[in-house]
C-alpha cells in the first residue's frame, strides 16, 4: 500500500503536470470510485483551474478554482498516470481528467479498486470526517507527538525507522529515554526523506505519474529481509508477529 513517501511522490508529480491547467471534464467510469460524488457534481469542476496540490496523511488534495477540492486516496493500488490521448483507457481506468489545450489526459487507475475520489468544498475540508481524524504529519511532528505518528506510518517505514534508531519493535514509546526518543525522531525524518528522494518504494505496483517505479526498496535494511544478514552486524534479520502485522529487525542491534 502506498505510504507517505509514495503518496508525496505522486503529489509532487501531479504538481509538475497539472498545476494551473483548466479542467474541461471528468469522466468517472466506475461508480464505486466516487462514494458520494455524482456525475453532475463532477461537472462543477468544468472551466476551473487547478490551484494547489497537497497531501494530508495519505489523502491527495487537489484544490481547484470555484472553491472545490478533489479528495483522493490511493489505498492499495491506485495510480495517477499522465499520458497522451492515444493511450486508451483499460478496464482498470476508473476516471479520466481532460484539460483545456492539453493533449494529455490524467487517468486514475486502480486494479484492486479500493481507492476512492470525491469532491468537497475547500473551505469546509478541515472539518470533513475524511480529514478530521488524521494525526500529525510525520515530517512536521514534534518529539512528544512521535509515538502516535509511528503507529500510522506503515510497515515498511516503521521497520526501517526502528532499524536505523536501533530500537526493538516491542519497545513502548512511553518507556523510551530522551536520547532514544531523539534517535527515533532523527531516524524517522532521515528514512522518510531518503524514501522521498528515491520516489518511494515499489513492492508490487506503485508508480509515479509517468509510470516510473520507486527505488527505496533497493535500500531496505530490515523490511522483507528475513534471514538475510543485518547490514550492520551480519546476524540474520528476524521476523516476528506484532498484532496483525509482522515486523523485521535485528535482535543484536535492536535489543529488547
Ligand atoms: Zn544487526
Amino acid at each position: 500500500m502506498p505510504e507517505l513517501p509514495e503518496v508525496e511522490t505522486v503529489v509532487r508529480g501531479l504538481r509538475t503536470r497539472i498545476l494551473g491547467l483548466v479542467i474541461e471534464g471528468v469522466r468517472v467510469r466506475s461508480p464505486h470510485l466516487s462514494r458520494d460524488t455524482s456525475a453532475a457534481d463532477w461537472r462543477a469542476l468544468r472551466g476551473n483551474a487547478v490551484r494547489r496540490i497537497r497531501r494530508r496523511g495519505k489523502l491527495i488534495l487537489v484544490d481547484c478554482e470555484g472553491g472545490w477540492t478533489i479528495v483522493c486516496h490511493l489505498k492499495m493500488t491506485g495510480q495517477f498516470l499522465f499520458s497522451p490521448i492515444s493511450v486508451r483507457p483499460d478496464k482498470h481506468t476508473h476516471a479520466v481528467f481532460v484539460f483545456r489545450n492539453e493533449p494529455r489526459r490524467l487517468r486514475f487507475k486502480d486494479v484492486r479498486k479500493f481507492g476512492f475520489m470525491c469532491l468537497r468544498r475547500t473551505d469546509g475540508l478541515s472539518r470533513d470526517p475524511l480529514l478530521a481524524a488524521l494525526g500529525p504529519e510525520p515530517l512536521k511532528v514534534s518529539l512528544p507527538e512521535l509515538g502516535a505518528v509511528l503507529a500510522g506510518i506503515g510497515n515498511i517505514y516503521a521497520d526501517e525507522i526502528l532499524f536505523e534508531s536501533r530500537l526493538h519493535p516491542f519497545r513502548r514509546a512511553g518507556d523510551l529515554n530522551p536520547a532514544e526518543v531523539r534517535r527515533l525522531w532523527r531516524a524517522m525524518r532521515g528514512v522518510l526523506r531518503r524514501a522521498l528522494r528515491l520516489g518511494g518504494s515499489t513492492i508490487r505496483d506503485f508508480a509515479d505519474c509517468d509510470g516510473i517505479e520507486g527505488e527505496f526498496q533497493l535500500e531496505f535494511k530490515a523490511y522483507g529481509r528475513t534471514g538475510e544478514p543485518c547490514p550492520r552486524c551480519g546476524r540474520p534479520i528476524e521476523r516476528l508477529r506484532l498484532g496483525q502485522r509482522s515486523t523485521h529487525f535485528c535482535l543484536r542491534c535492536q535489543k529488547a
